[in-house]
């Protein structure tokens, strides 16, 4: 048995896709898991809060290493954020620092007619200066001592009932900034200590000794402090409160918001092409988050970086040849700070061809993380997607072949990193990163997402390099650069095998799209796979972008007729019939997603309007909801799409929605001024 597969698997001698084998054969060799470990550890170092000392000091070390590595035009880009300043969508938020924050428990001062407490002294519950984690974001500098007291989740009226939190440090299990309003406006709190769990996955809540990164609201009008405790620290000091004992803490912080900058490091490697070389292919990641922060997102920031330096080098030594278009490296504070780059300098975004985002990339095995090349959104399909694919399906080949037979050409293992295979999975479109920016309609810019989900330690004090692999890095380096050297390079001599990475990945999301629609309907099923029809149709034309027909010589067929005859016989009946007939678009301006970091652009002025809001943004769908559907409907929202279309595009999507919910979103996005109906 065993050995029949061996010999299977041995026979294959996969070569790899798209581009010439020496090309990769030179990226292979030379990009480094261990290099961009050792960097990881460099920036690990740093508490990188947005606008902060500790992201200032991050991007110092990117920019050193670029310009060591030998890039052009590396710089840190400022971009001012007092609170005031829009860039798009994005309220700037100012920045923010802390130089002291101590929680400590005392004796306390003794209430009049108590008897004063014996206490073993006072105790050190919490340190900025140890662990940073333990200050949540936006924290206001205070010097307070007063009484603990449990509140439970504290996001709930009820949750305060019979408890006196006025001049109190409340208790809670809920993140900070989601009960200041409550506790500190409303009833009256002094401060807060949150043992807030992390992002939910299978093994959430189950660590007593995690720390969670936290956040205070950046514009709540109720300034406070918080400190964020382990589940351990939580679960002792709620059993001495429900005993009836007494906890008085002393809080001492020195903190605040500040006017300042988003910083945004940046540097090139120019086009060889006179005309091209304004085009760019860019690789992205986000350089802000809690110390030490490694696998969220060190990794990103490290693995891109090595990118830079592997392709520099190479290009030096004529190893790799220079590619016609320019590539860029950007390294901002995550989403406010590519909001404020793509909306504060346009020719950056008009630049633009494609983006390689790469938010978490090096989970070992302690993280639990499955990495994923996340297509983008079915309202902006692209070839970009299917490129990335082909070289991650490779490369989970080849690592396979290793990990199963101790052979293979290309295991892409690091020295000092695992062997284990890479089991990349090819995702439907998922939200939370820089990604989000890029692809909304306002930019409409592709953009390659490589990201690990789960990760158990996800923004909390255990997400540290020693749970990075560099073999992990080295794989994700490399899909990252294969893809982006050939975007970079791509002419009219590629239109054969590219055209043939997207059939070949078409045929696989048939298989996909047939599943789910077996879920549904007669009818629905039809407009899903309608849909599905139209976006295989438009994804195949993107290629247009970068192959212009002029350049492919005899191949000027029409994409794909060979997936258009299929679809026409899975496809019947008449187009449908349209109850929501009037057209939408969403206005040029405000660029950017409605909800963006730490400020809800929609949100705001729905109520500023005076208006419900809408429905949808509640709706659980079969694949998807709420913040989902909201991104797409505006996004859909392109001027040609009448409401009917709109539906039945974000229905293939996430699930069938009604009609109505869609036509109350765009009229509220009418009313608040992000869209409007096309007369
Ligand atoms: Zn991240």
């Amino acid at each position: 048995m065993a050995s029949s597969l061996v010999l299977t698997a041995g026979v294959w001698a996969q070569k790899p896709p798209l581009l010439a084998e020496k090309h990769v054969a030179a990226l292979a060799n030379e990009l480094s898991g261990e290099r961009a470990k050792r960097n990881l550890e460099g920036l690990a170092r740093f508490h990188r809060q947005r606008g902060s000392e500790g992201f200032h000091a991050a991007a110092e070390l990117v920019a050193e290493r670029l310009r060591a590595y030998g890039l052009s035009d590396a710089a840190i880009l400022q971009f001012p954020a007092d609170g005031k300043i829009f860039y798009g969508t994005q309220r700037s938020r100012p920045a923010w620092d802390a130089q002291v924050g101590e929680l400590w428990e005392t004796s306390g001062p003794a209430e009049q007619d108590e008897k004063p407490q014996v206490m073993s002294g006072e105790k050190k519950i919490a340190s900025y200066e140890a662990e940073p984690v333990a200050l949540a974001e936006d924290s206001e500098s205070a010097d307070v001592t007063a009484d603990l007291v449990d509140v439970g989740e504290g996001t709930r009226e009820s949750n305060y009932v019979g408890k006196s939190v006025r001049g109190k440090i409340v208790l809670v299990s809920a993140q900070a900034g989601a009960v200041q309003d409550l506790a500190v406006g409303k009833f009256g709190a002094v401060g807060i200590v949150s043992c807030a769990q992390n992002q939910k996955t299978a093994w959430w809540g189950e660590d007593e000794n995690l720390i969670r990164w936290g956040h205070l609201e950046t514009f709540s009008a109720n300034k406070t402090f918080a400190f964020m405790v382990s589940l351990k620290t939580a679960r002792v000091m709620k059993e001495r409160l429900a005993k009836g004992e007494r906890i008085s803490l002393h809080a001492l912080v020195r903190a605040g918001q500040h006017p300042g900058s988003y910083e945004v490091v940046t540097a090139t490697i120019p086009g060889a092409d006179p005309k091209l070389k304004n085009e760019e292919v860019a690789f992205s990641c986000h350089l802000d988050h809690q110390r030490p922060g490694a696998n969220d997102n060190a990794s990103g920031c490290a693995t891109i970086l090595e990118v830079a330096r592997a392709f520099e080098k190479t290009i030096r030594e004529k190893r790799l040849e220079r590619p016609a278009r320019t590539i860029r490296f950007v390294f901002p504070p995550e989403i406010e700070g590519t909001m404020a780059l793509l909306n504060g300098k346009p020719e950056f975004a008009k630049r633009m061809k494609a983006v390689i985002h790469m938010d978490m990339v090096g989970g070992g095995p302690e993280t639990k993380a499955v990495f994923h090349v996340t297509r983008g959104p079915m309202s902006l399909p692209s070839f970009v997607h299917d490129v990335a694919w082909s070289f991650a399906e490779w490369v989970n080949e080849e690592s396979y072949k290793f990990a199963a037979t101790g052979q293979a050409g290309y295991p892409m293992v690091a020295p000092e990193g695992g062997q284990e295979p890479l089991r990349a999975e090819y995702s439907a479109y998922t939200m939370g990163s820089d990604h989000d920016v890029y692809q909304d309609s306002s930019f409409g810019i592709p953009a390659i997402y490589l990201n690990d989900w789960p990760d158990r330690y996800i923004h909390t004090n255990f997400d540290s390099a020693a749970n990075i692999d560099p073999t992990k890095l080295k794989r994700a380096a490399f899909i990252g650069a294969a893809s982006g050297y050939f975007l970079a390079q791509i002419n009219g001599a590629d239109y054969t095998n590219l055209l043939a990475a997207v059939r070949t990945n078409q045929f696989e999301r048939i298989g996909g799209v047939m599943r789910r629609a077996s879920q549904l309907g007669e009818d629905e099923s039809e407009k899903l796979l309608r849909q599905f029809g139209k976006n295989e149709e438009r994804l195949a034309i993107t290629i247009d972008s970068m192959i212009p027909v002029s350049l492919r010589g005899d191949e000027t067929r029409p994409p794909l007729p060979h997936l258009d005859r299929q679809l026409e016989a899975i496809l019947h009946g008449q187009n449908p019939n349209t109850d929501g007939k009037n057209i939408w678009k969403r206005k040029p301006e405000p660029k950017g997603a409605l909800a963006v970091f730490g400020y809800d652009y929609f949100a705001d002025k729905t109520k500023a309007a005076g208006i419900n809001t809408p429905k949808l943004m509640s709706y659980e769908g079969l694949w998807g909801g709420g913040e989902e559907y909201a991104y797409e409907v505006l996004n859909f929202a392109d001027g040609g799409r009448n409401a009917q279309e709109i539906r039945d595009a974000v229905s293939a999507e996430y699930g069938p929605v009604p009609l109505g919910l869609v036509v109350e979103y765009l009229k509220a996005g009418e009313k608040n001024g992000v869209g409007e109906e096309v007369k």
